[in-house]
């Protein structure tokens, strides 16, 4: 079994050959920090804007190395922040209804750019599946269904499957319910990014890998083949945020791990079903989430080592092997037909958790300075609308997009060392023991040790 190396979606088509680093000094109009989703679709937006702008995109090592190369490739419509954080800015909640119904239509504007581009990255809209395998888990699943009625999501937006309608579509193992959302396509995540900055690339747009950014400053993106001056400078960095300068307790890098299997027999395959290709996460505290690629394996995901002392960075994706070991353990509690076809390939990246869970989208027309990011593990889909909305920034247009309330929103910043890694450490042993706890008892209740740790972390729900 490989692990690391970046992620099995980036040895599975191979790595990329890389393109030059930056050669020297240079002039643009925008220069982008970091060749993720978020600053690959800045740059496709900007330069499909106006095909005359000298846009620059400086990246550390190649384009998708990030989470964006990583990732459970949900293109999910799932809101990254708090609703209730988010309305109260100017719009109130119509503000995020506005904010939510553009994410769902954004699902298809990634599909509709993959395909017009050409773009071979395994793409299929079937829906997201939360599925209940405990009665707490149940219960959460139906309050948020009230939840989601209450902020004016009909069936249409989402729906509550019975144990019966789930196994139509898939069989897990232990399944009480589910909810389904049919706003989520299925994506092999290395694809879309490479084929993506494929797109950038052809479009004009300066890409240059191997160049890490020292510094960022109004006007000025610093590395050490030379200088980058700009009148607008973007920050797309998330995860990795915390290494610029200034930036340390900006973004908290979550850790976020996943295996895949081998291929699975045909026997296998009918015994799950899952021909929909939803995607499929559950609703425990410390969730998992799992699709079946697009050749024939599934690959799962969960937390494994949520956070490294002093925002510290994984190794190319290297996973501790209990993560391995409990990941696995999951799979086959599952989809215990997954069990023969073994285990391929293991990694980890790392996501931009803010310390509210609300990702922002902002440019300061002064300085010329933006970024957007914090995405809170739900940023394939929402990269792209921000990136639409950074363009929309820097070229000083009033859109929709520029009013939505993620525009400008500004996250306190996390606690200094060591009370972040002692918090984020506590939160997901809280969340561990509370999913232990729930699964052993009959009981509907969310456990208490969990209700205490969203309370003291903030996480939205
Ligand atoms: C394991 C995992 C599973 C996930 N699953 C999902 C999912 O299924 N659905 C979903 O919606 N979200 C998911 N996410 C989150 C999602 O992948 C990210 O939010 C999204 O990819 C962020 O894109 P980005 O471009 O902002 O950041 P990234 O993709 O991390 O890109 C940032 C880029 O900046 C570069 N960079 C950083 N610092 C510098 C510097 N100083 N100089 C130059 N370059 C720099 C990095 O090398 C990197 O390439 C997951 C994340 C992980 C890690």
């Amino acid at each position: 079994m490989q692990n690391g190396e970046v992620s099995f979606w980036w040895q599975a088509r191979g790595l990329p050959p890389r393109r030059p680093p930056l050669p020297g000094s240079t002039d643009a109009d925008v220069a982008i920090v970091g060749a993720g989703y978020t600053g690959l679709w800045t740059a496709y937006y900007l330069k499909r804007a106006d095909p005359g702008l000298r846009v620059v995109v400086l990246e550390q090592h190649f384009a998708g190395y990030g989470a964006s190369g990583r990732n459970g490739g949900w293109v999910t419509a799932t809101l990254p922040g708090s609703r209730t954080r988010y309305a109260r800015g100017p719009q109130g909640p119509a503000g995020v209804r506005e904010l939510e119904r553009q994410l769902r239509e954004t699902v298809d504007e990634v599909a509709r750019v993959s395909q017009a581009e050409g773009i071979d990255a395994g793409l299929v809209k079937g829906g997201t599946l939360s599925v209940a395998t405990s009665a707490a888990q149940d219960a959460r699943l139906r309050q948020r269904l009230e939840q989601e009625r209450g902020w004016g999501d009909g069936p249409g937006i989402v729906r509550y499957l019975e144990k019966d309608e789930l196994a139509a579509r898939v069989q897990v193992t232990g399944a009480i319910g589910a909810l389904y959302w049919p706003d989520c396509a299925r994506v092999q995540p290395a694809s879309l990014a490479a084929g993506l900055a494929a797109a950038v690339a052809g479009a004009g747009v300066s890409l240059y890998e191997d160049t890490p950014v020292r510094s960022i400053s109004a006007g000025l993106a610093r590395t050490d083949a030379g200088d980058v001056r700009a009148p607008f400078v973007l920050r797309c960095t998330e995860g990795f945020t915390a290494d610029l300068p200034g930036q340390h307790r900006t973004l908290l890098p979550m850790n976020s791990s996943m295996i895949v299997t081998g291929p699975l027999s045909e026997a296998a395959w009918k015994a799950i079903g899952w021909d929909g290709c939803e995607t499929l996460g559950d609703e425990a505290h410390a969730y998992i989430y799992a699709q079946r690629t697009a050749d024939g394996r599934i690959a799962l995901g969960g937390r494994g080592v949520p956070y490294r002392f002093g925002s510290g960075l994984d190794h190319d994706g290297a996973v501790a092997d209990s993560t391995i070991a409990q990941l696995g353990r999951i799979l086959r509690r599952m989809f215990p037909a997954a069990t023969g076809a073994g285990l391929d390939h293991a990694w980890c990246g790392v996501l931009g958790v803010p310390r509210d869970w609300c990702a922002t989208v902002t440019m300061d027309p002064r300085t010329g300075l933006g970024w957007a990011g914090g995405y809170s593990g739900h940023g394939v889909a929402a990269a792209n609308l921000a990136g639409r909305t950074l363009a929309d920034l820097v070229r000083g247009v009033d859109s929709p997009l520029t009013t939505l309330p993620w525009v400008g929103h500004r996250s306190p910043r996390w606690e200094p060392e060591p009370a972040r890694w002692a918090g984020v450490r506590g939160l997901y042993a809280l969340y561990r023991t509370a999913d232990r706890v729930e699964t052993a008892g009959r009981s509907g209740r969310t456990s208490l040790l969990a209700r205490a740790g969203d309370v003291i972390s903030g996480i939205p729900h």
